[in-house]
């Protein structure tokens, strides 16, 4: 084992402009992002139970549970992740696809936008 988990502690937050963002639920918008899939190995799932929340970066690593980091998954894929890195992990899956990775990237970017408060509605 390396020191190369070692993560960045330092996540300026401007906590006034976030407390709008924290008083709804982005929970519906991931899951229309990702398609109603897993957003791991793409798996189609029913709607409701099956979808677990998984953390990009998991609570040991300083992620925390704001919408930009957590993401739907199927049981597998959770329970596989379990509490590594996102991208560390989803890299040495035999389902890992480019496209989906940039998709998660992409809904994590959407939401440090809405985060800061550059939405113009
Ligand atoms: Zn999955």
């Amino acid at each position: 084992m390396s020191n190369r988990a070692r993560v960045s502690r330092i996540m300026p937050r401007d906590m006034a402009a976030t407390s709008e963002v924290h008083s709804r639920d982005y929970w519906p918008d991931a899951v229309i992002h990702f398609g109603g899939t897993c957003a791991y190995c793409g798996r189609t799932l029913r709607r409701g139970d099956d979808l677990l929340k998984s953390y990009i970066m998991p609570a040991a690593a300083g992620g925390t549970d704001e919408p930009d980091n957590v993401v739907p998954a199927c049981q597998d894929c959770a329970t596989s992740k379990g509490a590594t890195e996102m991208k560390e992990w989803y890299m040495r899956q035999d389902f890992f696809s480019q496209e989906r990775l940039n998709r998660i990237f992409s809904w994590r970017y959407v939401m440090r936008q809405l985060m800061r408060g550059e939405t113009h509605e």
